[in-house]
């Protein structure tokens, strides 16, 4: 049993004085460190041998997002703006259903499909559809986006303007880094393997942030402004090395990657109205001189919501945001079992040893855009 503060990724938004981007750092790196343990041999052995590297760069996807456009959207799904009847799960699917589509050729116009509308029978040739969806399917999309085709000597031109990635990617960026961490298993890349182990981990994390699934991110849109600190970092800070401990649980063999995703996406979902609903019923219970207090944080005073306050807080929300830190425990550790098992349990120990590479660069996102590019200019 290991005792450990916790938090998870912090937005660009949150205000400086309540929050210091270390504290997000912190949970992250102890994801990576504590799923290590959830291992079995000889996996165990390999993690383990490169466990400083993981938690050193699970924060590696978050100081991305200062250098690549691409990089926001992929932290965040903001479920709440879809009807619960829409099937999210195929990326292509849902980015068609919420793209603009305009077909012309040299005389003009030709068809036109506005956001939101299902069109299943597009009069363009077969070929050009299945390139369509590639290319939608990508989680690195270009928006605006043209195709361009002949036929019967013909010229034609198709443009799509996405709307759908600026509400958030995360559920197919961890489904994409898994895919892509059984393809360094396969080829026995331990540069890969590490690298794109850290960035999941990190990503995992933020899939068990109620606030990462929600437009109402930092509470903006209901007046609770600064609540996303709050949760994720005032209440680890105050309470969870008195009150909480971490469980490892043992990694386990997932059979379907992509809906144990979904379901994380989807639980973590289930607790957004506890999150808000809470922070409000605590705040009624304390005095105005408990609600926001100057207190000490890390060697500084600043304006933070009163111990009190936070108590309050913290009684109504139970042990959910630590039962969610374990459940990222958990799943990463699930997710790395699971792509070292598809790609074939390969031997570990004659991969080499070298120079790990820093994912903090663009490196792997600037790859994917090579094959086009997304527009996730949404900052939080
Ligand atoms: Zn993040």
């Amino acid at each position: 049993m290991v005792k450990y503060l916790a938090l998870f990724c912090l937005f660009l938004s949150i205000p400086a004085e309540i929050v210091s981007p270390d504290w997000g750092f912190f949970a992250h790196r102890k994801i990576n460190r504590f799923a290590v343990y959830t291992l079995p041999k000889p996996l165990f052995d390999f993690y383990k041998t490169h466990q400083a590297y993981l938690e050193k760069h699970a924060v590696d996807a978050d100081k991305r997002r200062y250098a690549s456009r691409w990089e926001a959207a992929f932290h965040y799904m903001d479920m709440d703006i879809y009807p619960d009847s829409i099937d999210l799960t195929d990326l292509a699917s849902s980015r068609y259903m919420y793209s603009e589509i305009q077909i012309s050729n040299s005389k003009g116009l030709l068809w036109k499909k506005h956001c939101g509308s299902k069109v299943e029978d597009v009069a363009i040739p077969d070929s050009v559809k299945s390139k369509l969806y590639r290319s939608l399917g990508r989680v690195v999309f270009e928006t605006p986006a043209t195709l361009a085709w002949e036929s019967d000597n013909q010229a034609f031109e198709m443009l799509i303007v996405d709307s759908f990635s600026q509400h958030g990617l995360l559920p197919y960026r961890i489904i994409s880094m898994h895919n892509k961490l059984v393809e360094a298993f396969t080829n026995m890349d331990e540069k890969a393997i590490l690298r794109i182990s850290a960035d999941l981990g990190h990503y995992i994390g933020d899939a068990n942030v109620p606030l990462h699934t929600t437009e109402n991110y930092n509470g903006q849109l209901t007046g609770q402004l600064g609540i996303h600190a709050f949760w994720e970092s005032r209440l680890p800070e105050l309470f969870f090395q008195k009150k909480h401990y971490v469980n490892i649980r043992p990694a386990t063999i997932i059979e379907n990657v992509k809906e144990a995703i979904w379901q994380t996406i989807h639980r973590s979902h289930g607790f957004v109205d506890q999150v808000f609903h809470c922070q409000l019923t605590a705040k009624e219970s304390v005095s105005a001189e408990n609600v926001m207090c100057f207190s000490e944080r890390n060697g500084q005073y600043v304006w933070q919501p009163c111990e009190e306050y936070a108590d309050k807080y913290d009684q109504c929300m139970g042990t959910m945001v630590w039962d969610q830190w374990e459940n990222a425990i958990q799943l990463l550790g699930s997710l790395w079992y699971t792509a070292w098992a598809m790609a074939g349990e390969p031997e570990l120990n004659n991969v080499m040893r070298g120079i790990l590479p820093d994912t903090s660069k663009m490196e792997d996102v600037v790859s994917d855009a090579q094959n086009g590019a997304a527009d996730c200019e949404r900052q939080r």
